[in-house]
């Protein structure tokens, strides 16, 4: 019965971690902090299909903010806009999350949205002095719910 399914569903968010559904760094679509919002580049972030971008500064491993496809509709491609300027202009916050929490306290958050329904995913980084963050995916509230509704 798809009830139960759903109801078993929602009983295995406990045993899994937003690390087992993300998607994964190498297959997100970012964007540098150094571009230019061209032509081209527009083109390419609308052809992409997704509606929150991640922006990172230097590596991909350090993001600093989201890029809303809406932020986008005030921006000519003529004016080659510098895509630092729009994210200091809009300043969206992102969420992070470890990549061991589990997937009933990620979707408790998600409901609680105030940051909106991405996160990204972190991983410490151990070494000698500070720790170091590293961002290794990010997981959305679908990808919550995919795995609740898709459970045998
Ligand atoms: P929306 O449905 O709100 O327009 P979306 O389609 O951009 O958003 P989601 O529906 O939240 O994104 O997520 C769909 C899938 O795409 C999820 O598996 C999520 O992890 C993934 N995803 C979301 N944004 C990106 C991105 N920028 N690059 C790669 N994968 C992404
Ligand atoms: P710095 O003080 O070196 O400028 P920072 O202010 O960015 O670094 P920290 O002082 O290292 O951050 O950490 C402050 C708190 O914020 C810590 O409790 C840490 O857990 C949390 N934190 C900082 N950066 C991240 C991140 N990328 N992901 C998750 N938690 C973070």
């Amino acid at each position: 019965k798809e009830e139960v399914n759903i109801i078993s569903g929602a009983l295995d968010l406990r045993k899994k971690t937003v690390k087992d559904v993300m998607t994964k760094l190498k297959d997100c679509f970012m964007l540098p902090i150094t571009s230019v919002l061209d032509f081209e580049t527009m083109t390419e972030i609308v052809k992409s299909g997704y509606s929150r971008i991640p922006v990172y500064d230097g590596h991909r491993g350090n993001i600093v903010t989201v890029l809303f496809i809406k932020d986008l509709a005030f921006v000519d491609p003529d004016d080659n806009t510098l895509l630092r300027t729009l994210c200091q202009y809009y300043q969206n916050p992102c969420n992070f999350v470890f990549e061991d929490v589990t997937l009933d306290v990620m979707l408790k958050q998600f409901k609680e949205g105030h940051k909106g329904h991405m996160a990204f995913v972190n991983r410490i980084e151990e070494g000698e002095g500070d720790p170091v963050y590293e961002t290794v995916g990010l997981v959305t509230l679908e990808d919550v719910i995919e795995e609740m509704i898709q459970a045998e």
